[in-house]
């Protein structure tokens, strides 16, 4: 097989969750440009990427998820790859964390990764094969002030990804993590400079990753270059975390 071969994505489709999103839309954009049909889902307000068909979605609704996946069977688009790039912070100190505040991550970002699982895998099973890349943060790996409801569905993210690489793997279906340091997207836009100062001080690199630097590492792990690779966390960090 060639290495065009490999990377290709033709006859694939592939669902992007939080495609709205900057490392969502550079996530379609780069598996449209491998030749993947690609669905982005993301909250209804919001406009879709150039590209990608739109679903609108509250991911974090378990209700509206399974929904979802009933239109993508019905529309012949379930997919054969899924990238979930949707996620929300709240920030503040633990001992000052509210409920809601704890909850609202948990939901957003660890309890929606299992509802689109849930949803996806049958059809993956059932084709035997398929990719799915959970986007997670090396906050998840090594804790951080102010994110303890960050960290802690960044971890579980992680956990969800090596149980569903085990009980999917011999259906032919691998489940990978993304854990990017600093990107610069809308989520860290409004961040202290000394909060990013602080980042670059830690990245071995010295600079602070770009969107496409996570979705080409998706794109990685959705094409056959990474044909046997599953369970793994991946970080796109410039080195931010070495360990
Ligand atoms: P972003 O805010 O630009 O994108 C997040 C997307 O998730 C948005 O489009 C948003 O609408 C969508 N979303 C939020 N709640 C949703 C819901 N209930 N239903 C459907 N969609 C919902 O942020 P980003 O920086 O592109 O982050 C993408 C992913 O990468 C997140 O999981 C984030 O935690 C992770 N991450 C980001 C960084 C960073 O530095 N930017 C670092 C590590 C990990």
């Amino acid at each position: 097989m060639t290495l065009a071969d490999l990377l290709s994505l033709r006859s694939r489709t592939a669902l992007v969750v939080g495609g709205s999103g900057g490392i969502g839309a550079a996530v379609v954009a780069r598996l449209s440009e491998a030749g993947a049909r690609v669905v982005s889902v993301d909250r209804p307000e919001l406009d879709p990427p150039p590209g990608a068909i739109a679903q609108a979605c509250d991911v974090s609704d378990p209700q509206a998820v399974a929904a979802l996946f009933e239109r993508l069977r019905a529309e012949r688009t379930e997919p054969d790859l899924l990238v979930h790039c949707a996620g929300i912070v709240r920030d503040r100190v633990l001992w000052k964390l509210s409920d809601e505040d704890w909850r609202a991550v948990l939901a957003v970002n660890l309890d929606s990764a299992f509802y689109v699982l849930r949803g996806a895998l049958p059809a993956m099973r059932q084709r035997g094969g398929g990719s799915i890349v959970l986007v997670s943060s090396i906050n998840g790996e090594r804790g951080k002030v102010g994110q303890a409801n960050y960290s802690a569905s960044k971890a579980g993210m992680i956990g969800l990804a090596r149980t569903a690489a085990r009980e999917a793997g011999r259906f032919g279906v691998r489940v990978n993590v993304i854990a990017p340091g600093l990107v610069r997207t809308a989520m860290t836009a409004q961040l202290p400079a000394s909060v990013v100062e602080s980042a670059l001080a830690e990245s071995a690199l010295g600079v602070a990753c770009e969107p496409l630097d996570v979705a080409n590492a998706a794109l990685f792990l959705c094409s056959s270059l990474s044909a046997r690779v599953t369970g793994q966390v991946l970080r796109v960090d410039g080195g931010q975390l070495i360990a």
